[in-house]
């Protein structure tokens, strides 16, 4: 590897979802040898054992947390749903603290009985009911818009524009922005909300979208296997003075199916020449 491509990968982040077949030490393991710099723990990922095992597994491999994934799901019909979402998201927080990742991923929710503008006036104010602890643990708040594919049942924040809304809302230091390519790449408004969001962006999610796409859910391609202009968003969201990391997040079953060291080695030789 040439020292340009070291740098290159200095900014460079593996969701543990990723490599789902892998459990929490492999994944540290490969990671730290393939010399990928950082890390996104999925709560799953978590289980099994305490959280300062956890944070040694990473340390010994001496991987940064990029991102403790996910929280949100904020949305319910039932005032005590809307309760336990809060508990769960504090416990999220608590998580995130204690394993050293700077924020929690949010994946808000939605649920297909009541209106998104509901369900989004209810992730308002799950936010905003998690905001103290957040800034008590240090520890920011992501909103992740999904593809409009989800606003049924996994989000009613589908763009950019309606996450820097929220955030106009609530405004909070202690909440941002994850932009993942894969639910905002067709937008027309996309690179003015990324100029709008500007230092709220705190996390950038690279994959790519195959076309055709054979699952809702699990084919999302490795970058350069779709249609997404990842490197025009790249420095879009560069332009807004993030210095954050790139994170790869490729659910895919397709993937998941074979060797995962190639598959690992891949993403890098996909992120230096794609991303
Ligand atoms: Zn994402």
């Amino acid at each position: 590897m040439s020292a340009a491509d070291i740098d290159t990968l200095s900014r460079l982040a593996v969701h543990t979802m990723t490599t789902k077949p892998w459990d929490l030490e492999t994944a540290a393991e490969k990671y730290g040898a393939a010399g990928i710099p950082a890390i996104t723990v999925w709560r799953q990922w978590l289980e099994g054992r305490t959280l300062a095992e956890t944070k040694q597994i990473l340390d010994d491999q001496g991987l940064a947390v990029a991102a403790h994934c996910r929280g949100g799901f904020f949305p319910s019909t039932e005032p005590s749903g809307r309760q336990s979402a809060i508990d769960d998201n504090l416990r999220c927080i608590d998580e995130a603290a204690a394993i050293g990742a700077p924020m929690v991923v949010l994946v808000c929710g939605a649920v297909p009985e009541q209106s998104l503008p509901e369900s989004r006036k209810q992730i308002a104010e799950g936010i905003a009911a998690c905001l103290e602890h957040a800034g008590t643990c240090g520890v920011k708040l992501a909103i992740e818009p999904l593809h409009p594919m989800y606003a049924d049942q996994r989000s009613a924040v589908n763009t950019l524009g309606q996450a820097n809304a929220l955030c106009d809302t609530i405004q909070s230091e202690w909440v941002g922005i994850a932009a993942d390519v894969y639910h905002l790449w067709w937008d027309d408004r996309l690179e003015a909300e990324i100029k709008r969001a500007g230092s709220r962006i705190l996390g950038f999610h690279l994959c790519d979208w195959l076309s055709p796409t054979h699952d809702l859910l699990l084919d999302r391609g490795l970058m350069g296997e779709g249609c997404i202009k990842i490197r025009e968003i790249r420095g879009w969201i560069e332009a807004t003075g993030f210095t954050g990391y790139h994170e790869v997040e490729i659910f895919s079953s397709r993937h998941w199916e074979r060797d995962q060291d190639t598959f690992l080695e891949e993403i890098k030789q996909a992120y230096l020449s794609v991303c």
